[in-house]
Protein backbone atom coordinates (compact mmCIF):
# COMPACT_ATOMS: atom_id res chain seq x y z
CA UNK A 1 0.00 0.00 0.00
CA UNK A 2 1.50 3.64 -0.99
CA UNK A 3 0.51 6.13 1.33
CA UNK A 4 0.74 9.96 0.88
CA UNK A 5 -1.06 12.90 -0.89
CA UNK A 6 -1.37 10.72 -3.89
CA UNK A 7 -3.68 7.77 -5.38
CA UNK A 8 -3.82 5.13 -2.48
CA UNK A 9 -3.68 0.99 -3.78
CA UNK A 10 -5.68 -1.08 -1.79
CA UNK A 11 -8.60 -3.80 -1.30
CA UNK A 12 -12.28 -3.42 -1.92
CA UNK A 13 -15.39 -5.64 -1.87
CA UNK A 14 -16.89 -3.98 -5.76
CA UNK A 15 -20.21 -4.66 -6.64
CA UNK A 16 -19.70 -5.37 -10.41
CA UNK A 17 -24.03 -5.84 -11.35
CA UNK A 18 -27.34 -6.22 -9.58
CA UNK A 19 -27.58 -9.30 -8.18
CA UNK A 20 -24.02 -10.55 -8.53
CA UNK A 21 -21.96 -11.56 -4.86
CA UNK A 22 -19.79 -8.89 -4.35
CA UNK A 23 -16.00 -9.23 -5.17
CA UNK A 24 -12.82 -8.09 -3.75
CA UNK A 25 -10.43 -6.25 -5.98
CA UNK A 26 -7.28 -4.00 -5.70
CA UNK A 27 -8.20 -0.38 -6.66
CA UNK A 28 -7.07 2.89 -6.44
CA UNK A 29 -8.80 5.67 -3.98
CA UNK A 30 -7.46 8.94 -5.42
CA UNK A 31 -6.72 12.14 -3.12
CA UNK A 32 -9.33 14.42 -1.12
CA UNK A 33 -10.20 17.36 -3.74
CA UNK A 34 -11.29 20.63 -1.81
CA UNK A 35 -13.57 19.81 1.38
CA UNK A 36 -13.10 16.07 1.21
CA UNK A 37 -11.26 13.65 3.74
CA UNK A 38 -10.10 10.18 2.83
CA UNK A 39 -10.52 8.18 5.25
CA UNK A 40 -8.44 5.05 6.37
CA UNK A 41 -11.91 2.46 7.03
CA UNK A 42 -10.90 0.04 10.06
CA UNK A 43 -14.31 -1.75 10.75
CA UNK A 44 -17.97 -1.60 8.62
CA UNK A 45 -20.93 -3.24 9.43
CA UNK A 46 -23.19 -4.87 6.68
CA UNK A 47 -26.75 -3.47 6.77
CA UNK A 48 -30.12 -4.76 5.42
CA UNK A 49 -29.74 -1.32 2.77
CA UNK A 50 -26.49 -2.88 1.68
CA UNK A 51 -27.96 -6.24 0.42
CA UNK A 52 -31.39 -4.46 -0.48
CA UNK A 53 -29.50 -2.20 -2.97
CA UNK A 54 -27.68 -5.35 -4.44
CA UNK A 55 -30.03 -7.81 -4.42
CA UNK A 56 -33.23 -6.16 -4.87
CA UNK A 57 -32.64 -2.59 -6.69
CA UNK A 58 -35.63 -1.83 -8.71
CA UNK A 59 -38.23 -3.76 -6.81
CA UNK A 60 -38.36 -1.38 -3.44
CA UNK A 61 -35.01 0.50 -4.00
CA UNK A 62 -34.84 3.87 -7.00
CA UNK A 63 -31.87 2.39 -9.17
CA UNK A 64 -28.34 4.15 -8.45
CA UNK A 65 -25.01 3.17 -10.94
CA UNK A 66 -23.01 0.22 -11.13
CA UNK A 67 -20.06 -0.92 -10.17
CA UNK A 68 -20.17 0.66 -6.73
CA UNK A 69 -18.63 -0.03 -3.57
CA UNK A 70 -21.22 -0.40 -0.84
CA UNK A 71 -20.67 0.17 2.68
CA UNK A 72 -22.47 2.86 5.09
CA UNK A 73 -21.90 1.83 8.64
CA UNK A 74 -17.61 2.32 9.01
CA UNK A 75 -15.46 3.31 11.22
CA UNK A 76 -12.16 4.69 10.17
CA UNK A 77 -9.21 7.10 10.81
CA UNK A 78 -8.64 10.02 8.52
CA UNK A 79 -5.27 9.27 6.51
CA UNK A 80 -5.22 12.60 4.66
CA UNK A 81 -7.43 16.31 3.75
CA UNK A 82 -8.12 18.39 1.04
CA UNK A 83 -7.58 22.02 0.59
CA UNK A 84 -10.47 24.20 3.22
CA UNK A 85 -11.17 20.86 5.63
CA UNK A 86 -10.43 22.42 9.01
CA UNK A 87 -12.13 20.29 11.64
CA UNK A 88 -10.17 16.92 10.81
CA UNK A 89 -6.57 16.12 10.64
CA UNK A 90 -4.60 12.72 10.00
CA UNK A 91 -4.89 10.48 12.98
CA UNK A 92 -8.73 11.23 13.80
CA UNK A 93 -11.21 8.94 14.73
CA UNK A 94 -14.32 9.33 12.63
CA UNK A 95 -17.21 8.02 11.45
CA UNK A 96 -18.39 8.80 7.82
CA UNK A 97 -22.25 9.46 7.30
CA UNK A 98 -24.33 8.67 4.58
CA UNK A 99 -26.54 11.97 6.30
CA UNK A 100 -24.43 14.79 5.91
CA UNK A 101 -25.04 17.54 8.89
CA UNK A 102 -23.50 20.89 6.96
CA UNK A 103 -24.43 23.07 9.85
CA UNK A 104 -25.65 26.19 7.15
CA UNK A 105 -28.73 25.13 5.19
CA UNK A 106 -32.24 25.51 6.18
CA UNK A 107 -32.76 22.50 7.38
CA UNK A 108 -29.62 22.06 9.52
CA UNK A 109 -30.84 25.08 11.28
CA UNK A 110 -34.41 23.72 11.81
CA UNK A 111 -35.25 21.98 15.33
CA UNK A 112 -37.64 19.72 13.22
CA UNK A 113 -35.29 17.94 10.94
CA UNK A 114 -32.07 16.16 10.51
CA UNK A 115 -32.78 16.25 6.56
CA UNK A 116 -29.29 18.34 5.64
CA UNK A 117 -29.70 18.35 1.78
CA UNK A 118 -25.56 18.94 1.14
CA UNK A 119 -24.14 17.03 -1.70
CA UNK A 120 -27.54 15.49 -1.63
CA UNK A 121 -28.35 14.34 -5.39
CA UNK A 122 -24.39 13.79 -5.93
CA UNK A 123 -24.39 10.85 -3.26
CA UNK A 124 -27.77 9.79 -3.58
CA UNK A 125 -25.89 8.90 -7.16
CA UNK A 126 -22.81 7.42 -5.54
CA UNK A 127 -20.71 10.89 -6.31
CA UNK A 128 -19.10 13.73 -4.71
CA UNK A 129 -19.24 17.42 -5.41
CA UNK A 130 -17.61 17.54 -8.59
CA UNK A 131 -20.15 14.74 -10.30
CA UNK A 132 -17.18 11.86 -10.06
CA UNK A 133 -16.27 9.20 -7.39
CA UNK A 134 -12.80 8.99 -5.50
CA UNK A 135 -12.38 5.40 -6.51
CA UNK A 136 -11.73 3.01 -9.68
CA UNK A 137 -10.94 -0.07 -10.61
CA UNK A 138 -9.21 -1.10 -13.59
CA UNK A 139 -9.27 2.27 -14.91
CA UNK A 140 -13.17 2.46 -14.36
CA UNK A 141 -15.25 5.40 -11.95
CA UNK A 142 -16.43 2.81 -9.18
CA UNK A 143 -19.57 4.49 -7.61
CA UNK A 144 -19.56 5.29 -3.97
CA UNK A 145 -23.07 3.97 -2.23
CA UNK A 146 -24.39 6.91 -0.55
CA UNK A 147 -21.37 8.55 -1.18
CA UNK A 148 -20.34 6.60 1.48
CA UNK A 149 -18.28 3.25 0.33
CA UNK A 150 -17.25 1.72 3.68
CA UNK A 151 -16.32 -1.61 2.09
CA UNK A 152 -13.33 -0.44 0.77
CA UNK A 153 -10.15 0.07 2.81
CA UNK A 154 -9.76 4.09 1.94
CA UNK A 155 -12.59 5.93 0.85
CA UNK A 156 -13.04 9.53 0.75
CA UNK A 157 -16.11 12.07 1.80
CA UNK A 158 -17.13 15.37 2.22
CA UNK A 159 -16.27 17.11 5.56
CA UNK A 160 -19.94 17.46 6.19
CA UNK A 161 -20.47 14.01 6.27
CA UNK A 162 -18.23 12.89 8.64
CA UNK A 163 -18.14 13.35 12.47
CA UNK A 164 -14.78 13.29 14.55
CA UNK A 165 -15.27 10.49 17.52
CA UNK A 166 -13.09 10.09 20.67
CA UNK A 167 -9.74 8.88 20.67
CA UNK A 168 -10.74 5.98 23.14
CA UNK A 169 -13.70 3.95 21.05
CA UNK A 170 -13.30 0.73 19.76
CA UNK A 171 -13.86 1.34 15.81
CA UNK A 172 -15.10 -2.05 15.61
CA UNK A 173 -17.80 -1.50 17.81
CA UNK A 174 -18.91 2.06 17.30
CA UNK A 175 -19.02 1.58 13.30
CA UNK A 176 -22.67 0.59 13.91
CA UNK A 177 -23.70 3.90 15.52
CA UNK A 178 -23.00 5.06 11.68
CA UNK A 179 -25.85 3.92 11.05
CA UNK A 180 -28.85 0.83 12.23
CA UNK A 181 -28.26 1.09 15.82
CA UNK A 182 -28.35 5.04 15.38
CA UNK A 183 -31.82 4.98 13.29
CA UNK A 184 -33.70 2.10 15.68
CA UNK A 185 -32.94 3.88 18.51
CA UNK A 186 -33.46 7.26 17.52
CA UNK A 187 -36.99 5.82 16.00
CA UNK A 188 -38.19 5.63 18.96
CA UNK A 189 -36.32 8.26 21.12
CA UNK A 190 -36.21 11.18 18.93
CA UNK A 191 -39.06 10.69 15.89
CA UNK A 192 -41.40 9.07 18.26
CA UNK A 193 -40.72 10.64 21.64
CA UNK A 194 -41.79 7.36 23.41
CA UNK A 195 -43.09 8.37 26.81
CA UNK A 196 -42.40 6.58 30.10
CA UNK A 197 -45.36 3.95 31.00
CA UNK A 198 -46.65 3.66 27.31
CA UNK A 199 -46.96 0.74 25.26
CA UNK A 200 -44.77 -0.10 22.03
CA UNK A 201 -44.69 -2.33 19.45
CA UNK A 202 -41.53 -3.23 17.43
CA UNK A 203 -41.48 -4.97 13.98
CA UNK A 204 -38.93 -6.58 12.93
CA UNK A 205 -36.11 -7.68 15.25
CA UNK A 206 -32.67 -6.72 12.91
CA UNK A 207 -30.89 -4.75 14.34
CA UNK A 208 -32.73 -1.50 13.87
CA UNK A 209 -35.57 -2.97 15.43
CA UNK A 210 -33.50 -4.37 18.17
CA UNK A 211 -32.22 -0.86 18.81
CA UNK A 212 -35.85 0.84 18.26
CA UNK A 213 -36.91 -2.12 21.41
CA UNK A 214 -33.46 -0.66 23.39
CA UNK A 215 -34.46 3.00 22.66
CA UNK A 216 -38.18 1.85 24.05
CA UNK A 217 -36.92 0.61 26.73
CA UNK A 218 -34.80 3.60 27.95
CA UNK A 219 -37.43 6.08 27.12
CA UNK A 220 -39.18 3.61 30.18
CA UNK A 221 -41.97 1.94 28.16
CA UNK A 222 -44.24 -0.48 30.33
CA UNK A 223 -44.63 -3.09 27.60
CA UNK A 224 -42.88 -3.43 24.37
CA UNK A 225 -43.68 -6.32 22.22
CA UNK A 226 -41.21 -7.78 19.69
CA UNK A 227 -42.74 -8.82 16.35
CA UNK A 228 -40.98 -11.15 14.34
CA UNK A 229 -41.88 -14.13 11.92
CA UNK A 230 -38.18 -15.49 13.13
CA UNK A 231 -38.58 -16.90 16.46
CA UNK A 232 -34.47 -16.79 16.86
CA UNK A 233 -34.27 -13.19 17.17
CA UNK A 234 -36.53 -13.24 20.62
CA UNK A 235 -33.91 -14.07 23.08
CA UNK A 236 -31.56 -11.33 22.02
CA UNK A 237 -34.88 -9.05 21.73
CA UNK A 238 -35.59 -9.61 25.52
CA UNK A 239 -32.24 -8.77 26.34
CA UNK A 240 -32.03 -5.48 25.00
CA UNK A 241 -35.97 -4.48 27.02
CA UNK A 242 -38.46 -6.67 24.89
CA UNK A 243 -41.22 -7.74 27.85
CA UNK A 244 -42.83 -10.12 25.32
CA UNK A 245 -42.41 -11.59 21.85
CA UNK A 246 -44.92 -12.60 19.25
CA UNK A 247 -44.59 -14.44 15.94
CA UNK A 248 -47.35 -13.18 13.70
CA UNK A 249 -46.81 -16.84 11.95
CA UNK A 250 -48.50 -18.45 15.05
CA UNK A 251 -51.75 -16.83 14.98
CA UNK A 252 -54.49 -16.93 11.97
CA UNK A 253 -55.77 -13.64 12.25
CA UNK A 254 -53.58 -10.84 11.09
CA UNK A 255 -50.78 -9.61 13.96
CA UNK A 256 -52.84 -5.74 13.99
CA UNK A 257 -55.56 -7.72 15.63
CA UNK A 258 -53.66 -9.52 17.61
CA UNK A 259 -51.58 -7.28 19.23
CA UNK A 260 -55.09 -4.79 19.66
CA UNK A 261 -56.80 -7.44 21.21
CA UNK A 262 -52.96 -8.38 23.57
CA UNK A 263 -53.21 -4.49 24.79
CA UNK A 264 -56.76 -4.45 25.25
CA UNK A 265 -57.36 -1.03 21.78
CA UNK A 266 -53.78 -0.75 20.63
CA UNK A 267 -50.58 0.25 21.24
CA UNK A 268 -48.96 3.63 22.07
CA UNK A 269 -46.48 3.44 19.22
CA UNK A 270 -45.35 0.88 16.84
CA UNK A 271 -42.06 0.73 14.73
CA UNK A 272 -42.35 -0.83 11.95
CA UNK A 273 -38.19 -1.45 10.98
CA UNK A 274 -38.65 -4.47 7.99
CA UNK A 275 -39.24 -2.05 5.25
CA UNK A 276 -42.57 -3.69 4.28
CA UNK A 277 -45.40 -1.66 2.78
CA UNK A 278 -47.78 -4.45 4.51
CA UNK A 279 -46.50 -4.34 7.81
CA UNK A 280 -46.28 -0.45 7.55
CA UNK A 281 -49.92 -0.79 7.80
CA UNK A 282 -50.03 -3.57 10.24
CA UNK A 283 -47.87 -1.50 12.58
CA UNK A 284 -50.03 1.73 12.20
CA UNK A 285 -53.54 -0.35 12.98
CA UNK A 286 -52.09 -1.59 15.82
CA UNK A 287 -51.60 1.86 17.21
CA UNK A 288 -54.46 3.25 19.82
CA UNK A 289 -56.76 4.99 17.65
CA UNK A 290 -56.92 8.53 19.50
CA UNK A 291 -53.30 9.24 19.92
CA UNK A 292 -51.46 5.69 18.59
CA UNK A 293 -48.24 6.94 16.95
CA UNK A 294 -46.73 5.16 13.58
CA UNK A 295 -43.25 5.15 13.27
CA UNK A 296 -41.63 4.20 9.74
CA UNK A 297 -37.78 3.14 10.00
CA UNK A 298 -38.36 0.16 7.32
CA UNK A 299 -36.74 0.76 4.25
CA UNK A 300 -38.42 1.36 0.39
CA UNK A 301 -38.43 3.94 -1.83
CA UNK A 302 -40.61 3.39 -4.85
CA UNK A 303 -43.21 0.93 -2.93
CA UNK A 304 -46.88 3.00 -1.61
CA UNK A 305 -48.23 1.52 1.76
CA UNK A 306 -52.07 1.31 2.40
CA UNK A 307 -53.55 3.52 5.13
CA UNK A 308 -57.38 3.54 6.03
CA UNK A 309 -58.43 6.95 6.47
CA UNK A 310 -60.55 5.91 8.93
CA UNK A 311 -57.17 4.97 10.95
CA UNK A 312 -55.72 8.63 10.72
CA UNK A 313 -59.26 10.73 10.77
CA UNK A 314 -59.69 8.85 14.55
CA UNK A 315 -56.39 10.34 15.53
CA UNK A 316 -53.38 8.22 14.98
CA UNK A 317 -50.29 9.76 13.73
CA UNK A 318 -47.61 8.26 11.02
CA UNK A 319 -44.48 9.18 11.05
CA UNK A 320 -41.48 8.44 8.88
CA UNK A 321 -37.14 8.50 10.58
CA UNK A 322 -34.51 9.28 8.33
CA UNK A 323 -31.07 8.16 10.27
CA UNK A 324 -33.31 8.35 13.90
CA UNK A 325 -34.11 11.68 13.74
CA UNK A 326 -29.97 12.66 15.20
CA UNK A 327 -28.39 15.60 13.41
CA UNK A 328 -25.51 13.50 12.11
CA UNK A 329 -22.30 15.16 12.55
CA UNK A 330 -23.42 16.65 16.35
CA UNK A 331 -24.92 13.83 17.52
CA UNK A 332 -22.93 10.56 16.51
CA UNK A 333 -20.02 11.36 19.10
CA UNK A 334 -22.08 11.99 21.93
CA UNK A 335 -23.70 8.41 20.71
CA UNK A 336 -20.30 7.24 21.07
CA UNK A 337 -20.12 8.86 24.51
CA UNK A 338 -23.36 6.78 25.59
CA UNK A 339 -22.06 3.72 24.65
CA UNK A 340 -18.47 4.43 26.02
CA UNK A 341 -20.17 4.75 29.33
CA UNK A 342 -22.52 2.18 29.35
CA UNK A 343 -25.85 3.72 28.28
CA UNK A 344 -26.25 2.43 24.97
CA UNK A 345 -25.79 -1.05 23.93
CA UNK A 346 -23.66 -1.96 21.15
CA UNK A 347 -21.92 -5.18 21.90
CA UNK A 348 -25.18 -7.31 22.09
CA UNK A 349 -25.52 -6.45 18.17
CA UNK A 350 -22.48 -8.04 16.43
CA UNK A 351 -23.56 -11.57 16.15
CA UNK A 352 -20.26 -12.53 13.79
CA UNK A 353 -17.00 -11.21 12.90
CA UNK A 354 -15.32 -11.32 9.28
CA UNK A 355 -12.42 -10.14 7.39
CA UNK A 356 -13.51 -8.42 3.98
CA UNK A 357 -12.61 -11.36 1.84
CA UNK A 358 -15.70 -13.15 3.46
CA UNK A 359 -17.98 -10.06 2.96
CA UNK A 360 -21.03 -12.15 0.63
CA UNK A 361 -20.44 -14.17 3.77
CA UNK A 362 -21.67 -11.65 5.64
CA UNK A 363 -24.85 -11.22 3.47
CA UNK A 364 -26.01 -14.81 3.54
CA UNK A 365 -25.62 -14.71 7.38
CA UNK A 366 -27.90 -11.44 7.54
CA UNK A 367 -30.59 -13.06 4.63
CA UNK A 368 -31.08 -16.20 6.39
CA UNK A 369 -31.51 -14.16 9.90
CA UNK A 370 -28.52 -15.81 11.53
CA UNK A 371 -26.59 -12.72 12.59
CA UNK A 372 -27.62 -9.68 13.64
CA UNK A 373 -24.66 -7.52 12.59
CA UNK A 374 -21.57 -8.74 10.81
CA UNK A 375 -18.88 -6.25 11.99
CA UNK A 376 -16.35 -6.86 8.76
CA UNK A 377 -12.97 -5.71 9.73
CA UNK A 378 -10.74 -4.14 6.52
P1 LIG B 1 -32.64 -7.14 9.13
O1 LIG B 1 -32.80 -7.88 7.86
O2 LIG B 1 -31.50 -7.47 10.03
O3 LIG B 1 -33.97 -7.25 10.02
C1 LIG B 1 -35.27 -7.32 9.49
C2 LIG B 1 -36.09 -8.21 10.43
O4 LIG B 1 -37.44 -8.21 9.98
C3 LIG B 1 -35.63 -9.66 10.45
O5 LIG B 1 -35.42 -10.09 11.79
C4 LIG B 1 -36.78 -10.41 9.80
O6 LIG B 1 -36.95 -11.74 10.30
C5 LIG B 1 -37.95 -9.51 10.15
N1 LIG B 1 -39.13 -9.71 9.30
C6 LIG B 1 -39.19 -10.02 7.98
N2 LIG B 1 -40.48 -10.16 7.58
C7 LIG B 1 -41.23 -9.92 8.68
C8 LIG B 1 -42.65 -9.92 8.91
N3 LIG B 1 -43.52 -10.19 7.93
N4 LIG B 1 -43.11 -9.63 10.15
C9 LIG B 1 -42.22 -9.37 11.18
N5 LIG B 1 -40.89 -9.36 11.01
C10 LIG B 1 -40.40 -9.64 9.78
O7 LIG B 1 -32.60 -5.59 8.71
P2 LIG B 1 -32.05 -4.28 9.47
O8 LIG B 1 -30.63 -4.04 9.07
O9 LIG B 1 -32.44 -4.34 10.91
O10 LIG B 1 -32.91 -3.16 8.71
C11 LIG B 1 -34.33 -3.12 8.87
C12 LIG B 1 -34.95 -2.13 7.91
O11 LIG B 1 -34.52 -0.79 8.23
C13 LIG B 1 -34.54 -2.35 6.45
O12 LIG B 1 -35.67 -2.05 5.63
C14 LIG B 1 -33.46 -1.30 6.23
O13 LIG B 1 -33.31 -0.97 4.87
C15 LIG B 1 -34.05 -0.17 7.04
N6 LIG B 1 -33.15 0.92 7.43
C16 LIG B 1 -33.66 2.19 7.46
C17 LIG B 1 -32.88 3.26 7.86
C18 LIG B 1 -33.47 4.63 7.96
O14 LIG B 1 -32.72 5.62 8.00
N7 LIG B 1 -34.78 4.76 8.06
C19 LIG B 1 -31.54 3.04 8.21
C20 LIG B 1 -31.06 1.72 8.21
C21 LIG B 1 -31.87 0.68 7.81
ZN1 LIG C 1 -28.01 1.11 6.89
ZN1 LIG D 1 -27.30 21.23 6.02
Amino acid sequence: MINGPHVIKCKAAVAWGRGEPLSIEDVEVAPPKAHEVRVKIVATGVCHTDWEYLYETGKGMKFRPFPLVLGHEGAGIVESVGPGVTKFSPGDKVIPLFLPQCGECDRCRSPKTNHCRKNWDNTQMGVLADGTSRISCKNQQIYQFLGVSSFSQYTVVPDTSLTKIRSDAPLEKVCLLGCGVSTGYGAAVNTGKVEKDSLCAVFGLGAVGLAAVMGCRVAGAKRIIGVDINPDKFDKAKVLGATECVNPRDHNKPIQEVIVAMTHGGVDYALECVGSPDIMSAALESTADAWGTCIIAGWTETAAMKVMVEKILMGRTLKGTYFGGWKSVQDVPKLVDDYMNNRLELDEFITHSLPLDQINVAFDLLKSGKSIRTVISL
